[in-house]
């Protein structure tokens, strides 16, 4: 595929599909792909972790027609981005309420910064599921049924396949980006469990606590690559 013109990268040239709304009636939307859906990268389930969300945008603005095989969602959790929250417009933390056989109703511990100790709570949900912008990500995938789920986060700088797979491997060579089963704790009712416990492939690309520029330099490349790629 040509990539546009940098004149062009302002703007996403074709509209996504509406899969779902947030708590806040925002649109959950998908730009789905022009044929099979072999691969879902979604970004922003944590509010705060914006990087994500403009990160994939960029890439998917330098594409000339609709990824052939690639379904994105550039906000999985529109609330949170707007508000600059972790969690959704509840304050539930949305990587904590898919439906696991380890969910668990217990306040979420989190660290505001990398140096800070975990001691900031969110809420799971009041049950696995509950939570509306869930609901509709599990809804997509079960709609699109990609073979791989790519979920961007930050900053914990690893690339995380469950699957140990070739594509997992590929990417923590082409970013430099250590390579791991895990991410070294606990995280019940995370959507890469769910994916584990369900049989869907997930991968989960932890951005580098980095500036924004540098972000976009080093990542945006990869992604493009991932949106692009015609080798399966
Ligand atoms: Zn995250």
């Amino acid at each position: 595929m040509n990539l546009r013109p940098r004149q062009q990268w302002g703007t996403i040239p074709w509209e996504p599909v509406v899969y779902g709304r947030s708590v806040l009636g925002a649109p959950l939307e998908v730009w789905k792909p022009s044929g099979r859906c072999r691969m879902l990268v979604f970004a922003g389930i944590h509010g705060e972790e914006a990087e994500t969300t403009f990160a994939l945008s960029r890439a998917l603005r330098q594409l000339s027609e609709p990824s052939r095989h690639c379904a994105v969602v550039l906000a999985s959790n529109p609330d949170g981005s707007i508000r600059g929250t972790r969690g959704n417009a509840r304050g539930v933390e949305l990587n904590r309420n898919f439906p696991t056989s380890d969910w668990r109703p217990d306040p979420v511990p989190h660290r505001s910064t990398l140096e800070d100790p975990r001691d900031v709570l969110l809420s799971p949900g009041a049950h696995p599921g509950s939570e509306p912008e869930v609901q509709a990500l599990l809804a997509l995938v079960a709609e699109l049924r990609p073979e791989v789920v790519i979920a961007l986060h930050a900053p914990l700088a690893c690339i995380d396949d469950a699957n140990q797979s070739a594509l997992g491997r590929r990417l923590a060579a082409r970013t430099g980006l250590p390579f791991v089963a895990d991410v070294g704790y606990p995280t019940p009712g995370s959507f890469g469990t769910w994916g584990r416990e369900n049989g869907v492939a997930v991968i989960t690309y932890e951005f580098p606590l980095s500036d924004t520029d540098a972000l976009v330099r080093e990542h945006v490349p990869v992604l493009v690559e991932l949106l692009t790629r015609t080798d399966g």
